[in-house]
């Protein structure tokens, strides 16, 4: 019981962050209804509860990620920190910096994201709501844990967005093949993509950032852009941008290509 909460916990939270907070409010690959939009808001953040990622925030950094990539102005680059930790800390830094607009970003990395004070303000930044989170995940475990080492996944569960960020930034641009040159150190992590739904496939999403399907190659297998065609094909979602990964790559000479920010809707 306690294992099929834990997979199915980290498989909707990495989800909804590729679906929701990635493709969504960082890249606009898809639109919505203003109604779709606020149930996916709300999933996202049931999902997600204590460890959810404002998407205002999330946008900016992302895109700054883009735009930067593997340079001292990536938000969150392997290659400038010595350990995996201290590259989130800065990221922490960054990201709540944004959350309570102390700083503001370069203006082209503003705008296009879903924005829901209810939610992105009042329960994300509660205390109190991030004890009940907390105290929920905790119950779970009390009811029905039969060792007292899984008591351990608990943190896992309470930091559960920063844990996928971790793995995805630090292993996707440092660890894998490449099937295309690019001047940042993008990888592909993982063929079988299921571990983090799709968001290691790194190195096809910087060549081909527009495309919501990260799989480029036959074997490769992107989960959630398997959920997105069916969501497209039920007419809950509409793909928004004709990009698809290809390989092998039809432009290998791809100087003047668009790597960031396009989608950005204001
Ligand atoms: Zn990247
Ligand atoms: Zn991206």
């Amino acid at each position: 019981m306690v294992y099929a909460f834990f997979i199915s916990h980290w498989l909707l939270c990495v989800f909804f962050q590729s679906f929701f907070q990635h493709r969504y409010a960082a890249h606009r690959m898809y639109t919505m209804g203003p109604r779709t939009e606020r149930v996916m808001h709300l999933l996202t953040y049931l999902v997600q509860g204590s460890s959810y990622l404002s998407p205002r925030a999330y946008a900016i950094l992302h895109r700054q990620h883009h735009a930067y990539s593997d340079t001292e102005k990536d938000p969150h680059s392997p290659h400038y920190y010595r350990d995996v930790l201290r590259m989130m800390l800065f990221t922490k830094t960054r990201y709540e910096a944004y959350v309570h607009e102390r700083e503001q970003p370069e203006p082209r990395f503003l705008g296009g994201y879903p924005e829901w004070n209810l939610v992105d303000r009042t329960l994300a930044r509660s205390w109190p709501m991030t004890f009940v989170w907390i105290g929920l995940y905790t119950a779970f475990y009390v009811a029905f844990a039969t060792a007292w080492w899984q008591f351990l996944l608990l943190p896992i569960h309470f930091l559960m967005g920063p844990v996928h960020g971790a793995i995805v930034n630090w292993c996707g641009h440092k660890y894998g093949y490449r099937n295309f040159p690019s001047s940042d150190r993008s990888r592909n992590t993982l063929p079988l993509e299921f571990l983090t739904m799709g968001e290691l496939f790194q190195n096809n999403h910087h060549r081909f950032c527009m495309s919501p399907n990260f799989a480029a190659r036959r074997w490769e297998v992107d989960p959630t852009w398997q959920v997105m065609r069916v969501l497209a094909w039920l007419g809950v979602i509409q793909i928004a941008t004709p990009q698809r990964a290809v390989y092998p790559d039809p432009r290998p000479q791809h100087a003047g290509e668009p790597t960031h920010v396009e989608g950005q809707t204001a």
